[in-house]
């Protein structure tokens, strides 16, 4: 980065935080911003900081929405005895597009001890709270087939099916490993239909 102006060096650095985003693409976004008409680029920025004012968290399913319930919560025609845990926003979108109608549960994250981060620190103990509120005759978990995933799908499983509840896991004809966000329609389709108790 020698020989960069300061606020050069300061936009790649900041653009570099964004996940995905290495220096070699940071320093290309850069210098389109810099390329680009100033209104387009204050449209920009005024957008990120609209969404991140806008933005919370809905507080039954904690789903990023600009109301509270969000669309899917409030929505009287979707099926609310079925909740599916997903682990983020973008994992709930895939789904979303998969074409299920249940409702949600984001967690925000998934159990790693290693990195400290234990139950506490996500959205279980809602869960918990909403299987004890609402009637819910089934939750399907929907966590990442990987190690951290798996490890959580057990836990959670394990908190609710002594509360009577029905608790499925979705099955996956993907290897072990891979990320819900990317997966296609169909195999999160099919993942849904040939969910197994747990
Ligand atoms: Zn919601």
């Amino acid at each position: 980065m020698e020989g960069y102006a300061r606020p050069v060096k300061k936009l790649v650095e900041e653009l570099s935080k964004l996940p995905g985003i290495g220096e070699k693409t940071a320093l290309r976004l850069t210098f389109h911003i810099l390329s680009s008409p100033k209104e387009d680029m204050e449209e920009l920025a005024r957008t990120i900081l609209d969404a991140k004012e806008s933005i919370r968290l809905c507080s039954i399913c904690f789903n990023l929405s600009d109301s509270d319930p969000c669309g899917i919560c409030s929505n009287g025609h979707r099926r609310e005895r079925r909740i599916c845990i997903v682990e983020n926003v973008n994992d709930l979108l895939a789904f979303e597009r998969s074409g299920f109608r249940g409702r949600y549960h984001v967690l925000h994250g998934v159990l790693a001890p290693m990195k400290g981060i234990g139950p506490e620190d996500l959205r279980i103990g809602e869960l918990v709270d909403r299987v004890k509120r609402e009637e819910v005759d089934e939750v399907i978990i929907a966590t990442n087939p990987d190690t951290a995933g798996e490890a959580t799908a057990i836990y959670i499983s394990k908190l609710l099916k002594p509360m009577g509840v029905r608790v499925t896991r979705i099955a996956f004809g993907v290897p072990m490993g891979s990320d819900i966000e990317y997966m296609d329609e169909l195999t999160l389709n099919k993942a849904i239909e040939g969910r197994r108790e747990v």
